[in-house]
C-alpha cells in the first residue's frame, strides 16, 4: 500500500469528533477540490505491506477488547480502539485496503473510512463506519458522488457536506431531502469550508462560510442535520499537518 502517514490524534470531524484515534492516511486522490487541505497526499508516500501497516497501528494504540463490544453497542468505542482510514482517496487502493480493514476489524478495532464516494463502496465491510464526503458545487468536484453508493449506506454511516456558500448549502439541503438521507445514515453533517490558506488564529475567522450563518440556515429550514466544525483546526493552528 502507498501510505503518507500513520499517526495518533483526535478524531476531528464526525460524530466521533474528540475521541483519540489512529489515522492511516493513504496516498493519491482522483479529485482536485479547490479548497483541499491534503494536497501533500496527491503524490509520493511510502510503500508498506499489510503486515507493516497493521503492526504500526497496533504499536501506536492496541485495540482493547475487554468491554469494547458493550461500549460499541452504546456508540462509544474504548480508548485506543478507533482507527480512521483516510487520504487522499483511500478507495483507490481498494484491493489492499479491504483485507487491511478485515484484519483490523478482526483485532477489535472500530474503523472509520473517510471517502468522497466517487469509487464503489459495496465491498467495504459492513462493520466499517463510512464517512462519505459528498462534493458540493463550490468544491469544483460537484457531481462526482456515485449515486449507486446510496445502496451501500447503512445506519452505521455518516454523510458529510463541506459548504463554501449558500449555493453549496442549498445543494446539500436538497440532496439530503431528495434522497431521504436521515433515514439512510446515522448522521448528516453540514460543515463550513476552512480557508485554504488560514491564518494562525484558532477560531471561526478561518471558515469561508460563517458557522453562525450556517446554523441559522439549518434552523430556518428545520433540517435534522448536525453542524460540524473541524475541531482539530480549533485545537491546533489550522495549517498544522499530522493532527
Ligand atoms: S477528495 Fe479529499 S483529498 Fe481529494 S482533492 Fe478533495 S479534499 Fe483533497
Amino acid at each position: 500500500m502507498h501510505i503518507i502517514e500513520i499517526y495518533r490524534s483526535l478524531q476531528g470531524e464526525s460524530s466521533f469528533a474528540g475521541i483519540p484515534c489512529t489515522f492511516v492516511r493513504l496516498a493519491a486522490c482522483n479529485l482536485r477540490c479547490v479548497w483541499c487541505d491534503s494536497e501533500y497526499t496527491f503524490t509520493g508516500g511510502t510503500k508498506m505491506t499489510l503486515d507493516e501497516v497493521e503492526q504500526e497501528v497496533i504499536r501506536l494504540a492496541p485495540a482493547r477488547r475487554d468491554g469494547n463490544q458493550n461500549r460499541l453497542e452504546l456508540g462509544t468505542p474504548a480508548p485506543g480502539a478507533l482507527v480512521e482510514i483516510t487520504g487522499g482517496e483511500p478507495m483507490l487502493q481498494e484491493r489492499e485496503l479491504i483485507p487491511l480493514m478485515q484484519r483490523l476489524l478482526a483485532r477489535g478495532y472500530t474503523l472509520l473510512l473517510e471517502t468522497s464516494g466517487e469509487r464503489p463502496l459495496q465491498n467495504v465491510p459492513q462493520e466499517v463506519h463510512k464517512i462519505v464526503d459528498v462534493k458540493c458545487p463550490g468544491s469544483g468536484e460537484g457531481g462526482t458522488f456515485r449515486l449507486g453508493n446510496l445502496e451501500a449506506l447503512t445506519l452505521r454511516d455518516e454523510m458529510k457536506f463541506v459548504l463554501g456558500d449558500r449555493t453549496d448549502y442549498e445543494f446539500a439541503r436538497d440532496f439530503t431531502r431528495e434522497h431521504g438521507l436521515q433515514g439512510k445514515v446515522n448522521t448528516v453533517i453540514f460543515s463550513p469550508v476552512f480557508l485554504k490558506n488560514p491564518t494562525a488564529q484558532r477560531d471561526s475567522s478561518n471558515c469561508q462560510l460563517d458557522p453562525r450563518m450556517l446554523a441559522e440556515w439549518i434552523l430556518e429550514d428545520k433540517l435534522d442535520v448536525r453542524l460540524g466544525l473541524q475541531i482539530h483546526k480549533f485545537i491546533w493552528e489550522p495549517a498544522t499537518k499530522g493532527v
